[in-house]
């Protein structure tokens, strides 16, 4: 039978040590967390190799007296818990009174610390866990901590080290969090011999994502702030267009402190839903707090996944707080215009330029072609004719209208009216009312044409807009569907066959129910086809067949979520009810729908995420032709 023996203390504290300090970032979260304790507000960190030869932690916090100096590398020794009770509140800041005693028994510890009380600091050495020096010393108030040699005595642990860059970059993600969740404190970090971040301590997020993320981020970022049913949430969110290719931006804080939680990350990205590109993922820093007892982080320091006993209420919250943000702070992408280097016009008076236009080479004139003089001028007659890219006539629309008031009861498939007699017989009001949602163009609209028949360039205040005419017009449908939650149907005369494939037809067949709601009625026709009978009447017959083709198509990629299932038919029918891109409308249309574009601020983005429309500022091009400097 085996012996059973017991471990000697310093076999013993290894092993505990190997479960505190797994690399260097570990031993960098720790002390960074007790020079915070400590009041410090300025906190250097200095890493050599990833941080396995040389870590540095400078504070000016309060210090540690001389006579707790050893004290304080004991196992439990902490100032920090005095009464059993403190455990409770405390419990989920991770082990306590660890970190000082499993660092030094991993490495070769120096430490240099003063209170302000005394006229003298201690310098004090351990290696090993073995006290090596104790010394008075001068040295400035607050605390500098120095790590050498990681896991010297421990070769084995050695070999579970990345590569030191890979390392160094695991301590910048610590500082970078606990730079983003205490932005009065000034934090510096240095690379082998590089600074590699400054944030300024001013107390203000903004600056301090401004040092951490980069100016480009953070100049599209908007501010979160909202407590709702006892859940506070605050930061700062970018807006949708700003979304990212990855997830490498996002930031949460838990009662101040870096947590990962599905929830958290699950809130905020449903709220860029229909503004933000499929697959991009929004840039947020955000602080969520809620009382201790209703969240259970996994004890264990360097874990960082957190659950909430009501996760609902956390993710109402965090989903409400964005929205807002959001739907608030937003603003129209904007196209920057950069002057162009070498502009010699700049440079030259009017009587200069004269002077340089003399001395070119004059060209010859070429003859001019003949012009055949149509006797009959041709103008335009009270409207253009109006086609559609493939040449078959084209119907207005009833969103592209003037204050037209909607038709109530639409059934029949001919429902729309020649463009010219509706001109005939509506006067033209731009003080557009639609949908009972007051629109507020301030300032007056002008439409200054149109590029590629797609693109709507209008003008409001100070400011030019590009507008996606199919963008503009599909999120118009789209918020108008939502809105009014009933859908007027058309019956067709002559009923469809829509023949699908595998996935899509069972994902049509489980949603016939839904889809009666939204306007279309469909019915199994078996061998995988179904039949079309009605359609909502704000599409044309001959799209019965693509809409019901995408509708399949995007139920069958989605779950159970009865919204988004909803939402997919509501995008389908948008996108096909939309003017494309590409037909041909009459200035008139576009002027109502840059008026719409522009007085409604919820119209941003398509359902897809796309922009709907690009600002350039008067000012950008005033400098971009060099009128103002
Ligand atoms: P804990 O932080 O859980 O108390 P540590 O082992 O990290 O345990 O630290 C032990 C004690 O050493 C702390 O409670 C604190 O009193 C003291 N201490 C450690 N680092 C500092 C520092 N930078 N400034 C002041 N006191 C410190
Ligand atoms: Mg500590």
């Amino acid at each position: 039978m085996p012996k059973i023996n017991v471990l000697p203390k310093s076999i013993a504290e290894l092993i505990a040590a190997g479960e505190v300090v797994e690399r260097p970032a570990s031993i960098v979260k720790e002390a960074v967390e007790n020079s915070i304790d400590a009041g410090a507000t300025h906190i250097t960190v200095e890493i050599q190799h990833g941080g396995i030869t040389y870590i540095r932690i400078t504070d000016n916090g309060c210090g540690i007296a001389n006579d707790d100096v050893p004290k304080a590398f004991l196992r439990h020794a902490t100032s920090k818990i005095e009464k059993a009770v403190d455990l409770d509140s405390i419990s989920t800041l991770g082990f306590r009174g660890e970190a000082l005693a499993a660092t030094s028994a991993v490495s070769r510890v120096e430490m240099f610390t003063k209170t302000t009380d005394e006229d003298f600091g201690t310098h004090y050495k351990i290696e090993g866990g073995e006290e090596v020096l104790y010394e008075e010393v001068g040295c400035p108030d607050g605390t500098t901590l120095i790590v050498r040699d990681l896991f010297y005595n421990t070769p084995a642990r050695m070999k579970f080290l990345k590569k030191d860059v890979s390392e160094g970059t695991t301590v910048s993600a610590i500082i970078e969090r606990q730079a983003l969740s205490h932005p009065e404190i000034a934090f510096k970090l240095i690379r082998d011999g590089k600074q590699t971040l400054a944030t300024s301590g001013d107390g203000k997020l903004s600056s301090a994502v401004y040092s951490v993320l980069g100016r480009e981020i953070s100049s599209t970022l908007i501010p979160v702030n909202l407590t709702l049913d006892g859940v506070k949430v605050t930061g700062l969110v970018c807006k949708p267009v700003s979304c990212r290719a990855s997830r490498a931006y996002q930031f949460t804080f838990l009662n101040g402190r870096y947590v990962q939680s599905g929830t958290i990350t699950a809130a905020t990205e449903q709220a860029y839903k229909n503004s933000a590109m499929v697959g991009k993922f929004p840039v947020f820093v955000l602080g969520v707090e809620i009382p201790f007892e209703t969240v259970d982080v996994n004890v264990h320091p360097a874990k960082t996944q957190v659950r909430f006993s009501d996760e609902k209420r956390v993710f109402t919250a965090v989903y409400n707080a964005v929205k807002n943000a959001i739907l608030s702070g937003d603003t129209r992408p904007e196209i920057a215009v950069t002057p162009p280097k070498n502009n010699t016009f700049l440079h030259m008076t009017a009587e200069q330029y004269r002077q340089t236009a003399v001395n070119l080479p004059v060209q010859e004139a070429k003859p001019q072609p003949k012009v055949e003089v149509n006797p009959e001028p041709i103008e335009p007659k009270a409207e253009p004719v109006r086609l559609k890219a493939d040449n078959t006539p084209f119907f207005l629309r009833d969103e592209f209208k003037p204050n037209v008031p909607q038709k109530k009861t639409v059934v029949d498939i001919v429902k729309e009216e020649p463009v010219k007699e509706i001109f005939k017989s509506e006067p033209i009001i731009h003080d557009v009312k639609v949908e009972e949602k007051e629109y507020s163009p301030k300032e007056e609209i002008k439409l200054i044409g149109e590029a590629f028949n797609t693109y709507i360039v209008a003008q409001k205040g100070d400011s030019v807009f590009m507008i996606d005419k199919h963008a503009a017009h599909e999120r118009i449908l789209f918020n108008k569907l939502k809105e009014n939650h009933v859908i007027e149907s058309q019956s067709l005369l002559v009923p469809v066959t829509v023949k699908l494939i595998g996935d899509e037809y069972t994902a049509m067949i489980n949603n016939v129910s839904l889809l009666s709601e939204y306007g279309f009625e469909v019915e199994d026709f078996g061998n995988e086809s179904v039949l079309v009978r009605a359609i909502p009447s704000m599409l044309s017959k001959e799209d019965a067949e693509g809409t019901i083709v995408e509708a399949a198509h995007s139920l069958s990629q989605k779950g159970n979520v009865d919204l988004e299932r909803i939402d997919d038919i509501l995008h389908t029918v948008a996108c096909k009810a939309a003017i494309k891109a590409g037909y041909i409308t009459s200035d008139i249309e576009r002027l109502n729908l840059a008026i719409k574009v522009l007085g409604d601020n919820d119209i941003m983005y398509c359902p897809h995420g796309r922009p709907v429309a690009f600002e350039i500022k008067k000012y950008n091009l005033e400098k971009y032709f060099g009128r103002i400097q």
